[in-house]
């Protein structure tokens, strides 16, 4: 007998017909012996349409109101999958995160959890009922009710998993597993069976979108063995577990990509101390999230200073450079909206040299150019032109020895 964490997605509950599928799932593990906690998404898009409603009303609505809105598409579904459960003969109550007590901070609507009052749903699953916990949403400081930040029911889900002692989470969404790249980029993408937290984390935070990135950070720290699966069908998915559970090591795991940059530079600035302060002190302040910097030798006493940040950032961090001219002191400033990141990553890399050369050699074979390079322990990332993000991907997936076979 185990106890698991169930979380079922936005499109695994996206209707009356799924949402028994869902239940359905649910009663195989009860009828196993398991002790359940169920978590749930909102219908797949209504989150997307009360967060729209928000916005329509006032661009700069208040953080709270926010809140109180977009928690009750999981409030929803909570009720809906309980009721499901009773129909099918399984004792079940849902619970929002007030009634839990899920407490978080007071940032509202990109709350963090602070502590899970879990002996109630832990005696509660002990004489057999399931608990249906409404994900994304908590309680914070103020009495009031507080959201996670997009995709944050995964991580409602793995800091229930850790807080109710369970021996597994289990993540179902639209997709099988993690895959070594994006399935629609590259058609020999493979599904990984196990990969390890560090991994899964550089890969969430590149943009491989299976995982929300805090759900993965907490994982690890709390040491929740994860598992991504699909409710639609009856195969196992990939574990996200310890690098020590992994016995045989794949020096990268995968591949991912983002379109969702753009790349600035700031042309011939003094070369002083203190001027890195000055360019990426105001942008911080602005709340601009700085990825890749590259910083070019001076000749003159000038230099140039090439950043990447999110694209949607691009005006706002224009203004902020523009506002600042006269500390920066620059003589102009170019961005590039049509770039895309492409890392490589794997906890192998570690142990073996050679792994960004054969990143650049594969580039370089296909004619394709490098424009900024950044590295981790277990991470090369490298910026180019857009147009190449489909044969960049594909090349990489190939040379790397991934291609299923
Ligand atoms: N419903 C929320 C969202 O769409 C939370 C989640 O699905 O994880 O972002
Ligand atoms: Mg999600």
């Amino acid at each position: 007998m185990a106890r698991i964490v169930m979380k079922f997605g936005g499109t695994s509950v996206a209707d009356l017909d799924r949402i028994r599928n869902v239940a359905a799932r649910v009663k195989r593990e009860v009828a196993a012996g398991h002790e359940v906690a169920v978590v749930v998404s909102a219908m797949a898009g209504v989150t997307n349409q009360l967060v729209g409603w928000c916005q329509a009303l006032s661009p700069l609505h208040d953080a709270r109101e926010y809140d109180t809105v977009v928690a009750t598409g999981e409030q929803v579904t909570s009720g809906l999958v309980a009721i499901a459960l009773q129909e099918m003969g399984v004792e079940a109550r849902s619970w929002q995160g007030w009634q839990i007590r899920l407490l978080t901070d007071g940032a509202h609507g990109k709350a963090r959890i602070d502590r899970i009052e879990g002996a109630e749903l832990i005696r509660r699953m002990g004489t057999g009922q399931v608990p249906v916990i409404a994900g994304f949403q908590g309680i914070g400081p103020d009495n009031r009710v507080t959201t996670l930040g997009r995709g944050g029911s995964d991580t409602s889900a793995v800091a229930l998993a850790a807080a109710l002692l369970a021996d597994r989470c289990d993540i179902y969404t639209d997709v099988d597993g993690v895959y070594t790249t994006d399935p629609r980029i590259v058609a020999k993408a493979r599904k990984l069976d196990k990969i390890a937290y560090e991994a899964m984390l550089e890969l969430a935070s590149v943009g491989a979108k299976v995982l929300q990135t805090r759900s993965v950070e907490l994982a690890m720290k709390a040491r929740v063995r994860v598992q991504v699966l699909s409710s639609f069908q009856d195969l196992p998915g990939t574990l996200v577990v310890d690098e020590d559970e992994i016995v045989e090591h794949a020096i990268v795991s995968g591949i991912a990509y983002s379109r969702d940059e753009a790349k600035v530079t700031v042309r011939r600035v003094p070369d002083r101390p203190g001027i890195a302060a000055a360019i990426f002190g105001p942008l911080a302040g602005a709340g601009v999230n700085v990825d890749m910097i590259v910083q070019n030798v001076s000749a003159d006493g000038t230099t140039d200073m090439t950043f990447t940040l999110g694209r949607a950032d691009l005006p706002r961090a224009r203004k902020v450079l523009d506002d600042n001219h006269a500390t920066i002191g620059f003589v102009e400033i170019l961005d590039d909206p049509d770039v895309a990141k492409i890392s490589v990553v794997g906890v192998g890399m570690r142990s073996h040299a050679g792994v960004a050369n054969t990143m650049f050699r594969t580039l370089a074979e296909k004619g394709i150019n490098i424009q900024v390079i950044s590295t981790s322990e277990i991470k090369v990332s490298v910026l180019i032109g857009a147009e190449y993000t489909e044969l960049a991907v594909r090349a990489l997936h190939t040379a790397y020895g991934l291609d299923a076979g």
